[in-house]
């Protein structure tokens, strides 16, 4: 029997969704099953009266994994730059990772060499310069 007390009928209707719950559940695929029509609609409906909630989570949650791939590339790139002697091969430059690179040797296309392609990466045909002597390398080379 539902309380008149807000805070306890909420606390019974926890308490029977925990000991209800696989019924419920059950209940709830059938009825959308047979009103799929309704069940689409309801959807909608909710979707319009919390579009900006909806949205908002959205959002974050995209910030949220750009984050985390940032994170594990930066990971990644620290990793193989210590490989490398951490060091740019020209300059000696070691300060800061964000100003160094891997520039990709024997590499015939123009293909652009992006740190989300750390993945598939051949240590041995890469050297690790800073950012500067990489652009000049790459000057030179379309200058030929
Ligand atoms: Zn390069
Ligand atoms: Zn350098």
């Amino acid at each position: 029997m539902p309380y008149k007390d807000p805070q306890k009928e909420h606390e019974r209707s926890l308490r029977y969704y925990a000991e209800h719950r696989e019924k419920i559940k059950e209940r709830a695929r059938k009825w959308r099953a047979e009103n799929l029509e309704r069940a689409k609609e309801r959807c909608r409906r909710y979707y319009y009266n919390h579009r900006d909630e909806i949205l908002a989570y959205q959002r974050k949650r995209r910030k949220h994994y750009a984050f985390l791939q940032r994170k594990r590339i930066e990971e990644l790139k620290s990793k193989y730059i210590k490989e490398k002697g951490g060091k740019c091969e020209i300059c000696g430059y070691n300060d800061c990772i964000a100003a160094l690179c891997f520039h990709h040797l024997n590499r015939e296309s123009k293909e652009k060499e992006h740190e989300s392609q750390l993945n598939d990466f051949d240590l041995s045909k890469v050297q690790l310069l800073c950012l500067n002597c990489h652009a000049e390398i790459h000057y030179r080379a379309s200058q030929k």
